[in-house]
């Protein structure tokens, strides 16, 4: 019987597990910490994602706790899942432990309850299978009944049977994220089931929208190329086109992305909304043809918007370059990268190799688009203009002005307005 040292864990999420455990003590359940968050407590990574399981009705458990304590409660009947949130921004999420079968590949399972190793004998992985009794009596007991702490010591990724990617083939995606991730290997039965997989086109079976939601971790990940990489060469890419694997992908481009990723959080606004995934999208299509993409993208579950982006991205950036080298004044910059979405920018600038076109898109993410005129329409209106049209245009010359550094003050911009004859 192997005994965790739950000491470790940072004493706020500890006494926050310590709640759950008193809580299922009193009603004589059975608790246990499960999947990642054990994973990374053994190889001492950190992971503030608290899972615990119950053999009970989680959510009951969860209304409890959160009456006696300062807790916020989002139930999921549908899952029998609860998320506990408290004010610190701490959370865990409980789930009943159940049983999970496929009624047919790719499908989502069909659940009934069960108990914590029904709940273990469904996860992708050895190493993702083990939990950690949180009761007083068994408290930081492993339960390993996998060999799970074995995988994880000899650094393997293993699925429990021969079916499991064909029974759910995101594992794919997710057997090839921990890999590079934890820096691990696929086990050898475990890479020849994903293989046959791949090949036998599972990945068709899932919903679009399940697969992209897998594959938008991997995007996530940091150096994500070198899960790319390993995807394209156990021939994985094939879901996004025909022609995408490993040789086709451009990794030089991926890793700029990440560079210009790091300058944007760096240097830029973090709360503008940039979705880094959509901009290594873009990397990844960047390869293929303008139809291809055309393809891709329309057999992919990306939203209308996203798609548009992707796609402006392939047929914009030369024509950006082209005019960037032109603009000769600020204001000329301003209005040819104004138009772009925030992942447009951040891909041209990690694309371009030309290095004034690199200083123009800096300069419109860090400068320029936060520039700010002191006049607005009501002064036109008090000045005489009454059309919409001529009142835009104006102000639109007056940032223009105050872009290229003419204007500073508003003093500056009523002596401009007043050398116009406004009518
Ligand atoms: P991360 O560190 O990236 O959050 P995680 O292991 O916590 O990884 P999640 O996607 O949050 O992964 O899933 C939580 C747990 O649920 C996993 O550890 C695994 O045990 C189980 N799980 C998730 N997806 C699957 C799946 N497709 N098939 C089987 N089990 C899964």
């Amino acid at each position: 019987m192997k005994k965790i040292d739950l000491k470790k864990i940072p004493s706020e999420f500890l006494r926050l597990i310590e709640i759950v455990s008193k809580e299922a003590d009193i009603q004589n359940i059975d608790a246990y910490l499960v999947g990642g968050f054990v994973r990374d407590v053994l190889i001492e990574k950190k992971n503030l994602d608290i899972d615990i399981v119950v053999e009970f009705d989680a959510i009951e458990l969860a209304k409890e706790i959160s009456q006696k304590h300062k807790t916020t409660i989002t139930s999921y009947p549908h899952f029998g899942t609860a998320t506990l949130s408290w004010e610190s921004g701490a959370k865990i999420d409980l789930a009943s432990a159940r049983k999970e079968r496929y009624s047919r590949p790719g499908a989502l399972p069909i659940v009934s309850a069960g108990v914590i190793r029904d709940d273990l004998m469904r996860r992708d992985f050895t190493i993702n299978a083990m939990a950690i009794s949180i009761n007083k009596k068994s408290f930081g007991v492993l339960v390993d009944e996998f060999h799970g702490f074995e995988d994880l010591m000899e650094k393997k990724i293993r699925v429990f049977h021969e079916k499991s990617f064909i029974d759910d083939p995101t594992r794919i995606l997710r057997a090839i994220r921990f890999e590079q991730r934890l820096g691990f290997q696929i086990e050898k039965q475990t890479r020849e089931f994903l293989i046959d997989a791949i090949e036998s086109d599972a990945a068709a079976t899932v919903t679009p929208g399940r697969y992209l939601e897998e594959f938008k971790k991997i995007l996530k990940e940091a150096e994500c190329e070198k899960h790319l990489k390993r995807l394209g060469e156990l021939g994985g890419l094939g879901f996004i086109h025909l022609r995408m694997s490993a040789e086709t992908l451009n990794v030089e481009l991926l890793k700029s992305i990440g560079r210009s990723l790091e300058w944007f959080q760096e240097n830029c606004d973090l709360s503008l909304s940039l979705s880094r995934w959509i901009v290594y999208f873009m990397g990844i299509l960047d390869s293929l043809g303008l139809d291809e993409v055309r393809n891709s993208l329309e057999k992919s579950s990306l939203s209308r918007k996203d798609q548009e982006k992707v796609f402006s991205s392939k047929t914009e950036c030369e024509v950006i370059g082209g005019l960037l080298v032109e603009a000769i004044k600020p204001s000329q910059a301003y209005k040819i990268l104004n138009r772009l979405s925030l992942e447009e920018l951040v891909f041209f600038l990690a694309k371009t190799k030309d290095e004034s076109v690199k200083r123009s898109i800096e300069k419109f993410l860090t400068d320029y688009r936060h520039i700010k005129i002191l006049t607005d329409g009501k002064d036109l209106i008090g000045l005489g203009v009454t059309d919409g049209k001529q009142i835009k245009e104006i102000l639109q010359n007056l940032l223009y002005k105050k872009i290229d550094g003419e204007l500073q003050t508003k003093g500056d911009e009523d002596n401009y307005l007043q050398q116009m004859e406004l009518k």
